[in-house]
């Protein structure tokens, strides 16, 4: 769920509250950058790009930084492979990783304190190290889960049903050519 309001860029983050009205701050509480996005905060936020450049290897390193939101979850979240030897497969430890530094935002805003980042690490291994463990392998099918991302326009006035999306991400989706999807639990 986390992972598919940051697709849809419904993260309230300052410059999106910005955007709606509800503030004339956008800038980043954290480190004081003038727009606060999702990406900002979830990878370009100095203290987070830092943590981030310590564990990707640096021939990643432009790939991971230069790409848009969406290519940066979606070419994440495909990737399968374990990172180091007894990790949890990438795509596990990055979607755990970024709902913990969310958080950390969150308690930072709303608490005045957080964690330190390596705990937020650590605690985003052991929640995708138990995820991995509790889940048979056909489950980890990634790419088919993401199919929704090569979606074709339907024609204009018309709804399209997406209803080919694995059992393991149920929930139907139906959307128009320009709105944001529509989510409806089957
Ligand atoms: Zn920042």
């Amino acid at each position: 769920m986390f992972l598919w309001l940051v697709l849809c860029q419904r993260l309230l983050t300052n410059g999106e509250r910005v955007r709606r009205g509800l503030s004339s701050d956008p800038s980043c509480p954290c480190c004081g950058c003038y727009n606060e996005s999702i990406l900002h905060i979830l990878r370009d936020c100095p203290h987070v790009r830092t943590f981030w450049q310590s564990i990707i290897p640096q021939a990643y390193h432009e790939c991971f930084f230069g790409a848009l939101l969406e290519h940066w979850i979606v070419s994440n979240i495909k990737a399968t492979r374990a990172f180091g030897r007894d990790t949890p497969p990438w795509s596990l430890f990055f979607s755990s990783f970024i709902w913990q530094v969310w958080k950390r935002r969150n308690d930072f805003v709303f608490n005045g304190e957080c964690l330190p980042l390596p705990d937020i690490y650590r605690i985003g291994f052991v929640w995708a190290s138990h995820f991995a463990a509790s889940i048979p392998d056909a489950a980890m099918d990634i790419p088919a889960a993401i199919d929704f991302i090569q979606w074709i326009a339907p024609p204009h006035d018309w709804l399209q049903i997406l209803d080919n999306i694995p059992d393991s991400i149920r929930p139907l989706l139906i959307r128009d050519r320009d709105g944001p999807p529509y989510h409806h639990k089957c």
